[in-house]
């Protein structure tokens, strides 16, 4: 048996990349790993590849497994019309909540949740055509749709007893200056809930303050008698994920030192909290459910650190490593030490969401505002970068969230807080508020960007004339060349008459963009 893997995430229907443009995620590379060691045939295929290869290549496969978010199941459908000569379509990751269009697009069937519960039967199952026997698979058949959710979330031995593929890496175009990410943390610890009314089988459903998700034993939390989903209430990430596992650090370790070997140049430690690494260790055998307590594993996260930066090409810097995102409750003085003492200049997410303290705590944050604060200020004196993620058009904005929301944005600032990124509210079907609808604009949505945008245009403003590392990949037009950022930062165009592809430059930036820099190679600025 034959499978393509197509990665799909964060695609327009063009299979070109939308967001996150120089990403090369964990899911599709860890679905080819999962195969390979179950003895199938796998290849990964980026989305835009799989739409524009040729007919030919596709008949050499059996089976499609294609990967997206909510947001790309137009770009799913689009793969599997062009795949149509396969004997098997499955789709999975996050867009798995969207488990009954993908079926009415033509799935065969949608795995749920994490794909080490579901693969090894699925490959049987692909070979005998018996589905029903798939945890957590869900098909059609005569008289309607199956589900097999059990609701599980991976344990040892089964969790980490696969690892991603690394030489899958070399089917991304650009790979050599992607951010390449490795997943050192699976699931998340926040299992508190939202108290804003939810929407659950077509019922509305309101907290009833049992407490059990926030002072409840550790494995009552994994579910509320209201079966509201757990998290803050705009995620899906407890719910498909589980909570927060942490991965062994010789694994973290041996599979960077691969990705280094076949080039990659820039490492993202991925994690949906980077400080719940080994905090689960510290309260095993039960689930980490508490975002709070324990406190951050300093020992495990410094020995984690210290493994990696101590990697020759990293150790050298001729790789770069990064880390995503914080809970702003876990960073203490100590915290902000370990991290600055090995990832000095280099940014770090922190997630804000709503700047008003009661808005904050409804939608199951684990933080309050005076934390998210009080962590900007930590992390930008201990040599990090601070980007702070706020979000619009939430269930429960009025003009005095808003209001909040930029104040504390602009104290944010104030603090050390390099970047604001202000996102939509996107309900995703699942997550406790996806009954919601989220509305475009408004004159509060308006006064929210409009004070973001002038904050990223200042900030954008200050990169004028500065020098800036980047990773030429592309032609962009006439004289001019696309190019990531080294460690990270905007896209860049540069303006060139000798061909830069595939090096790496020293530019001066003279013009920014809503959502790209221009610059000139430094020698002739
Ligand atoms: S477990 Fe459910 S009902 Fe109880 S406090 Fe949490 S969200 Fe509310």
């Amino acid at each position: 048996m034959r499978v393509a893997v197509v990665d799909c995430l964060a695609s327009s229907p063009t299979g070109k990349r939308v967001s996150s443009v120089d990403v090369i995620g964990v899911g599709p590379r860890l679905v080819v790993g999962i195969l390979k060691k179950l003895g199938v045939d796998a290849h990964l295929f980026e989305c835009e590849t799989a739409l524009k290869g040729p007919i030919s290549s596709q008949r050499e496969f059996d089976v499609i497994m294609v990967s997206g978010m909510s947001a790309d199941l137009m770009t799913m459908g689009m793969v599997l019309k062009k795949w149509k000569h396969v004997n098997w379509s499955i789709a999975g990751g996050p867009a798995c909540v969207d488990y009954e269009e993908l079926l009415r697009l033509g799935f065969n069937a949608v795995v749920w949740g994490e794909a080490e519960i579901s693969l090894p039967s699925l490959v049987n199952a692909l070979r005998t055509g018996e589905l029903s026997s798939v945890p957590n698979l869900i098909f059609r058949e005569e008289g309607g749709v199956v589900s097999n959710i059990v609701a599980d979330y991976a344990r040892e031995p089964l969790l980490w007893s696969f690892t991603p593929d690394v030489g899958s890496v070399k089917n991304y175009r650009y790979f050599w200056a992607c951010r390449v990410y490795v997943e050192v943390v699976r699931g998340c610890s926040n299992f508190y809930r939202t108290t804003l009314p939810v929407v659950l089988h077509n019922k509305i459903i309101k907290c009833e303050h049992c407490d059990i998700c926030k002072t409840g034993d550790l494995e009552d939390r994994l579910s509320c008698p209201l079966m509201i989903p757990p998290g803050c209430g705009y995620c899906l990430v407890p719910r498909l994920h589980g909570p927060a596992r942490s991965r062994p650090v010789d694994q973290i370790v041996k599979e960077i030192e691969d990705l280094v070997e076949i080039g990659v140049t820039r490492v993202v430690l991925s994690a949906p909290d980077i400080l719940d690494y080994g905090r689960d260790w510290l309260v095993r055998p039960k689930p980490l459910t508490d975002p709070r307590y324990p406190p951050a594993n300093i020992d495990a996260l410094e020995k984690l650190l210290n493994a990696v930066s101590s990697i020759p090409e990293i150790e050298k810097r001729r790789t770069y490593l990064m880390i995503e995102n914080v809970k702003p409750n876990l960073v203490t003085e100590e915290v902000a030490k370990v991290l600055g003492r090995y990832l000095r200049g280099t940014s770090v997410n922190i997630g804000l969401e709503t700047g008003d303290p009661e808005h904050h705590k409804q939608l199951g944050r684990p933080s309050t505002v005076e934390e998210v604060l009080r962590a900007i200020k930590l992390l930008r004196d201990s040599g990090l970068v601070p980007y702070v993620y706020a979000i619009y058009g939430l269930p429960g904005e009025s003009w005095k969230t808003v209001r909040s929301t930029i104040k504390v944005l602009k104290k944010a600032t104030k603090l050390g807080a390099e970047r604001v990124i202000l996102y939509r509210f996107r309900p995703l079907k699942g997550s406790a508020l996806g009954g919601y609808y989220a509305p475009r604009s408004n004159p509060k949505i308006r006064a929210l960007k409009n004070f973001v945008n002038a904050l990223e245009i200042s900030a954008k403003k200050k990169l004028l004339g500065k020098s800036l590392k980047v990773a030429v990949v592309d032609v962009h037009g006439k004289d001019t060349y696309i190019g990531y950022t080294l460690p990270h930062g905007p896209v860049a165009i540069v303006k060139s008459s000798e061909d830069l592809r595939g090096k790496v430059v020293d530019v001066v930036v003279h013009k920014v963009r809503k959502r790209e820099v221009e610059c000139v190679p430094k020698q002739s600025a």
